[in-house]
């Protein structure tokens, strides 16, 4: 899979009072939170990396399960939860 974001370790890095960042491999500027919860949005961008592949393999896997219900999918684990993952990898490469 092609990576088309910054590659890397992403990780954060509270840089004064106001402003925690995120930063890959350590010197390459992600982000700058500044919000109330700054510390917990920098986390959560910082992990971006590693959910989007874990998306890739979720959606991976439940391309080949079984779906539960054929008739009605809004019902099947299974086809729910392949939607959220395939939602979730075109929010974060800009097609969601
Ligand atoms: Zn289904």
């Amino acid at each position: 899979m092609k990576v088309m974001h910054t590659s890397g370790d992403w990780a954060t890095k509270i840089f004064d009072d106001a402003q925690t960042l995120v930063l890959a491999n350590g010197k390459y500027l992600v982000a700058t939170c500044t919000s109330v919860d700054r510390d917990a949005d920098a986390q959560l961008i910082a992990a971006a990396p590693e959910l989007l592949e874990a998306c890739r393999a979720a959606a991976k896997e439940l391309h080949h399960a079984t779906c539960r219900d054929n008739i009605q999918h809004t019902h099947c684990l299974r086809c729910r939860a392949l939607a959220q993952v395939c939602a979730a990898i075109a929010k974060a490469e800009g097609g969601g």
